[in-house]
């Protein structure tokens, strides 16, 4: 499938001439990714400066080549040999740039700027350790900064919405390089106008801290009970970071190379809200097969939204698998790809998994979800060369 043009190896080869941009060859993205799983791009470009960053995508643009933009690969299904639009041997029909600018910079106000190539983490915790508060309920989410706008991450009550002061944006159509507000950017419960289609390329990101060193309002309940703290209350943004991590990595939610549980794309599946007007014939299907206290006690929480601006019922995607007969470890210990043995809503590669004993656990989840409860699962992951449905 190698198809590099003369013209694109043109264009790599200028791009790799840059001493702020490497080109590697024959580099796996299972190398790349925290589910271990992809195949081999065309080539792979390492940018370690925003104008590189920006300068790699805007040159294969504008010769029509395909890009994936990739941070920490925290967020992605990656087809491989084994499905999508692959050959046999995994090679993949585009270029990677990897966005490896990373500068940050704290000022004793509360605004901070960071290159959209940092660490999450990192960020997270020199903004802690600097005395600000806002990002702590974020602590250990892994992956860049570049991509938090992009869905709008979250974790313990808290998005990253609610602290996001600006997002610089190359526009990957009309070539402007600007900064936009958080309103133009379509934030929404894990999505947002950047979200899986090729339309912008975040190369720096700005947020408004509280210099006070003092959290966001806690939300979550539970983490409110762990930390001795009323809900609503603000607490000392390190006290919140430290159990925040100690909550998640319970949950195999903090990358650790040595545990398989934490080898996944995180929570695969998003909470899914159903139209108010269909959620008692959820509840009834819940109660025919859980009987009347499980339906009575499922989570549900009224919003407005879900993608159509209109009132519904976000239910637990968790708590729905676990119902549907999904236990944590499903389906047992000799598969290649199994849901974590810490958290249901994880799908986690044991080891030699393929991109298809992915695919192949999503469906069997996602349609065993909805033939107890008709409750349709929708993945949160970004798919690059294959759906969910299996083609490409
Ligand atoms: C163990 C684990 C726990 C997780 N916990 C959470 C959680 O609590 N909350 C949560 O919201 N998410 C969570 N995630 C998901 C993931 O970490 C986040 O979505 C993260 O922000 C992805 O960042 P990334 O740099 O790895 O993006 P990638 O996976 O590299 O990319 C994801 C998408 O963003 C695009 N993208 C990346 N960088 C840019 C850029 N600079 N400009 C434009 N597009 C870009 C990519 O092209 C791709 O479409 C978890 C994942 C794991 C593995």
């Amino acid at each position: 499938m190698r198809v590099n043009t003369s013209s694109e190896t043109q264009i790599l080869a200028e791009l790799d001439a840059r001493t702020d941009v490497r080109l590697l060859d024959s580099e796996p993205l299972s190398a790349h990714t925290t589910l271990r799983l992809g195949g081999t791009p065309r080539a792979y470009l390492r940018a370690e400066t925003t104008a590189a960053v920006a300068e790699c995508v805007r040159a294969l643009d504008a010769a029509e080549v395909p890009v994936l933009v990739l941070g920490g690969g925290s967020n992605l299904v990656v087809a491989d040999g084994s499905v999508g639009d692959s050959v046999d041997d995994g090679e993949l029909d585009f270029v990677v740039v990897a966005v490896r600018c990373e500068a940050i910079d704290i000022s004793p106000g509360g605004l901070v700027r960071a290159e959209a190539g940092a660490t999450w983490d990192d960020l997270v915790a020199r903004t802690v350790e600097a005395g600000m508060g806002g990002l702590e309920c974020l602590s250990g989410i892994p992956g860049s900064v570049g991509a938090t706008p992009v869905q709008n991450v979250g974790a313990y009550g808290v998005e990253v919405a609610q602290v996001l002061r600006r997002v610089r944006v190359l526009d990957r159509v009309s070539g402007k390089d600007e900064w936009l507000e958080p309103s133009e950017l379509g934030l929404e419960y894990r999505t947002s106008k950047l979200k899986g289609n090729d339309s912008g390329l975040v190369l720096e990101v700005e947020f408004t801290l509280h210099p006070d060193g003092l959290s966001e309002p806690i939300a979550y309940r539970e983490l409110a009970a762990r930390l001795g703290a009323e809900q609503g209350e603000r607490v000392p943004a390190a006290k919140a970071r430290e159990v925040v991590l100690e909550l998640r990595a319970g949950k195999g939610m903090v990358l650790d190379a040595g545990d398989h549980d934490t080898w996944s794309a995180g929570s695969f599946f998003t909470n899914p809200v159903v139209p108010a007007a269909e959620f008692d014939a959820v509840r009834a299907k819940v109660a025919k097969a859980l009987g009347d206290e499980a339906a009575e006690k499922m989570p549900a929480f009224d919003v407005m939204g879900g993608g159509s601006g209109e009132a519904g019922v976000k239910l637990s995607a968790g708590w729905l698998i676990e119902r549907a007969g999904f236990r944590k470890g499903y389906p047992g210990e000799a598969a290649p790809m199994r849901l974590s043995t810490k958290h249901t809503l994880a799908l986690t590669n044991r080891g030699h998994a393929r991109t298809k004993d992915l695919i192949a656990l999503a469906r069997e989840v996602r349609s065993g979800v909805e033939d107890a409860f008709g409750v349709t699962l929708h993945p949160e992951p970004v798919w690059v060369g294959c759906t969910l449905s299996g083609e490409s």
